[in-house]
């Protein structure tokens, strides 16, 4: 039966929502607050990021990637599947890196990973820094996409190729049983209406979404002016910082040497919830970051002193041609602390997509198309709340 689905939220989360529906011939209307999206989704590194999610969400993740992959061919968007480095310039961290491949070793996953000793990356990959450096674990499976102009086109892809209403700058202000009303007091009435409302959380269902195990986070981020003459980072680079920040890494019991290292060489950097890495966008800007505070701490300022922090790690593990700062911002998503995303249902016919907390550029088709083969009978839900 065709259904008309209403998505409230143009970031990624309601535009994988939006295509995973029209691919199977609903009639999709997007309602969006601002003209165009201006959340979360543009103002990550544009990574999807395989290699930092926990084994539990492997599947819906390479799904993800491959649907990166097909919408980019099919949208004219922007994707560089260059892979990714975790550099080590410790020995803890090359330590780690070497537990994790041999945790992965003859599985699937595993065959996508590979050590590259000091000589090998250096002659690879101008961008290291040598001073320390021991070498660093390749993976295959990362993309760059551009996050602005991905989310940018995907909508009018959308309305193109599958006749997508797109209702951007209206706020949905009250969402009930199969109707949602806009500020302006229009009512639409939808046989299936999912809420994607990024870290708003205040607007609709405030009740529900306090009992939702969710944080939000706010990170800072910093982008170059393009690098000259066609200079290339060549993959997503990662420091030994970042193992501290993804679970994938906490199957290692060797983590523990880092994360204590850390903690008594830089409490700064623990406080500030930091680690780096680079990404190199279509325009030849390179996009660094970031930090990580939480709830309570979140103030609307941005810190002069987090971003000389991520500045002062990034130069002890990369060196760029051109270090002068084009942008810095910051953004907030919301997260489930040691969980996966949510999609849960606070009343018949409607749904709420969260939690992809720093993973949602990697996460969002997976969870939007996961979730749309249970609807038709194929499969499991993504989260059973
Ligand atoms: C700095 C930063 C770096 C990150 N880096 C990465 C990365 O490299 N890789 C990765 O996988 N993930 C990354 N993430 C996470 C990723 O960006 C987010 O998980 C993802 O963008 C969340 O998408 P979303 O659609 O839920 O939220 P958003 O992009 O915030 O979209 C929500 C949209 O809903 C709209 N909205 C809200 N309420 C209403 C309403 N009532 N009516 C109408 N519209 C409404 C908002 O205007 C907004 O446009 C990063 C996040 C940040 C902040």
């Amino acid at each position: 039966m065709v259904e008309r689905v209403g998505i409230v939220g143009g970031g990624i989360m309601g535009l994988a929502q939006a295509w995973s529906a029209a691919e199977r011939g609903h009639q999709v209307t997007i309602f969006e607050r601002t003209r165009v999206a201006s959340g979360a989704s543009i103002r990550n590194f544009g990574m999807v990021w395989p290699i930092g999610q926990p084994e539990a969400l492997r599947d819906m993740t390479l799904l993800s990637r491959e649907r990166w992959l097909q919408v980019a061919a099919e949208a004219g968007i922007w994707a560089n599947p260059y892979g990714s480095l975790h550099l080590a310039h410790h020995a803890d961290e090359q330590a780690v890196l070497q537990e994790y491949l041999d945790l992965q070793a003859g599985s699937a996953w595993g065959t996508h990973l590979q050590w590259l000793d000091r000589e090998t990356a250096l002659a690879r990959y101008g961008v290291i820094n040598p001073e320390g450096f021991r070498g660093a674990l390749y993976s295959d499976m990362e993309i760059c996409v551009n996050p602005t102009s991905a989310t940018r086109r995907l909508p009018i892809w959308l309305q193109e190729r599958y006749d997508v209403e797109l209702k951007f700058g209206q706020t949905i202000s009250e969402v009930g049983s199969g109707w949602l009303k806009t500020a302006q007091g229009e009512k639409h009435d939808f046989e299936r209406i999912i809420i994607c409302s990024g870290h708003d959380r205040e607007t609709l269902f405030p009740g529900l979404y306090a009992q939702l195990p969710l944080r939000a986070c706010k990170l800072q981020m910093l982008r170059t002016y393009p690098q000259a003459a066609g200079w290339q980072l060549g993959a997503h680079i990662a420091s030994g910082l970042t193992l501290r920040h993804y679970s994938s890494f906490r199957v290692c019991s060797s983590l523990t040497d880092v994360i204590e290292r850390i903690a008594a060489e830089s409490p700064e950097l623990d406080e500030f919830g930091i680690h780096v890495m680079a990404s190199q966008d279509d325009l030849g800007r390179v996009v660094l970051g970031d930090s990580h505070e939480y709830e309570e701490r979140i103030e609307p300022f941005d810190s002069q002193r987090i971003n000389e922090l991520i500045l002062r790690e990034l130069q002890k593990i990369i060196c760029l041609p051109d270090w002068r700062m084009e942008s810095q911002w910051h953004g907030i998503y919301t997260k489930v602390p040691d969980g996966g995303p949510i999609v849960c249902s606070p009343e018949s016919r409607v749904y709420i997509a969260t939690g992809v907390g720093g993973a949602g550029m990697t996460l969002a088709f997976g969870v939007a198309e996961t979730q749309w083969r249970h609807w038709s009978g194929d499969g499991p839900a993504v989260s059973q709340r």
